[in-house]
């Protein structure tokens, strides 16, 4: 659905696919060089892929395939919004959301790394704004046809906030101080990228590549020592173009932008991004933002947070946190790059 923004440069896959095709027309099955294979499927109402480098082991491949599935599908039935009987969406329904309900480790990483992420940003990432977002219709309910009433919106927003959530850490534990909707689709598929991560690495794995939907984390080298190269895409929404190349040994790596998921409305284009401070979507001149973080889940959510914030205000807090950021910003002619002096060490020219 949403497969969008950053992926693997083209060259990459079509390279590997060549190499495969010539190797398996020389005959030879086997070979001790390691390979790039790609590992790709749907989830979280977009698609995986994955890289990762192996010496040609299809029983392992095999394995590592299945083990990846059950990783999302854990991810899955934590997080998800769009699954009624997933943990969170269990919370959400709970009546009694101010008594200690016992959550996962996986959902209490997230939710703490949330939190930070909102005080970090002050508010501008708050996943308790998913009735606002909803009422936008962007979420699980239906589309409306006119944008909502401002005493309606002003209704809802009195009632959100995420400092209403409380977390305890051991036993992971969660509640609320009053009744609210969370809503973790900023920042999960980021999580979901550490979690396939993870698991590669305990699966001995040194060297891959994760993406889903545009998020991205990478290990290590690709076969010959080249660095992984990814592409930052033109912020367009009718036609993937490359705006900027970067290359990553590790790290994560994730794009939030008003150029794939939005509709117009009296003219105006509405994002599915809110800015809880004023309940509207945000409208500004910053068409993505790009962040390269320690893990994949905090350049999501960071990302997000960004660009909620706008240019001039995410910049100046990237630049004095020296967060790697990139942004795209539509000026008079045309988009206008800038990047954090942290974000330097990773462009490719
Ligand atoms: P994408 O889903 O396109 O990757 P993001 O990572 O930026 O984009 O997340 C957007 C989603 O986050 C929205 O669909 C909505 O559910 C939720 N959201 C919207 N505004 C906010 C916000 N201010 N803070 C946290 N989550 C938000
Ligand atoms: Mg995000």
């Amino acid at each position: 659905m949403t497969f969008r923004m950053i992926r693997p440069v083209r060259g990459v896959f079509a390279s590997v696919v060549l190499t495969l095709a010539l190797a398996a027309l020389a005959g030879c099955s086997f070979q001790e060089e390691p390979r790039i294979w790609e590992l790709s499927g749907p989830v979280f109402g977009t698609r995986y892929h994955i890289n990762v480098v192996l010496t040609e082991d299809p029983d392992r491949l095999e394995n590592l395939g299945q083990g990846i599935v059950e990783v999302l599908a854990q991810v899955d039935a934590s997080m998800s919004t769009w699954r009624s009987d997933s943990e969170l969406s269990t919370f959400n329904r709970a009546p009694n959301q101010q008594a200690w309900h016992p959550i996962s480790a996986d959902l209490h990483t997230v939710l703490a790394a949330s939190r930070q992420i909102s005080e970090f940003s002050g508010g501008a990432f708050d996943i308790t704004v998913g009735p606002v977002v909803n009422l936008w219709g962007f979420g699980p309910e239906a589309r409306p046809e006119t944008v909502p009433e401002p005493e309606v919106l002003a209704q809802r927003l009195a009632q959100i906030g995420y400092r209403n959530i409380e977390l305890q850490e051991a036993p992971p534990a969660l509640r609320t101080r009053r009744s609210q909707y969370l809503d973790l689709s900023a920042i999960a598929k980021g999580y979901g990228v550490d979690a396939v991560a993870r698991y590669l690495t305990e699966q001995g794995i040194s060297a891959f590549l994760v993406e889903i939907g545009g998020e991205v984390r990478v290990q290590g080298r690709k076969p010959g020592g080249d660095a992984w190269r990814l592409a930052i895409e033109e912020p367009v929404s009718e036609r993937r173009m490359i705006n900027r190349i970067v290359a990553l040994e590790r790290h994560g790596m994730a794009t939030s932008g008003d150029y794939r998921n939005y509709y117009e409305a009296n003219g105006k284009r509405f994002s599915h991004t809110i800015d809880p401070l004023t309940g509207q979507p945000i409208s500004h001149n910053l068409a993505s933002v790009t962040v390269i973080a320690e893990n994949c889940m905090l350049a999501d959510g960071i990302a997000t947070a960004f660009n909620v914030m706008g240019y001039q205000k995410a910049r100046e807090l990237a630049v004095r946190e020296n967060i790697a950021a990139y942004f795209i910003i539509r000026g008079e002619g045309g988009f206008e790059s800038h990047f954090t002096p942290a974000f330097s060490a990773y462009l490719v020219e």
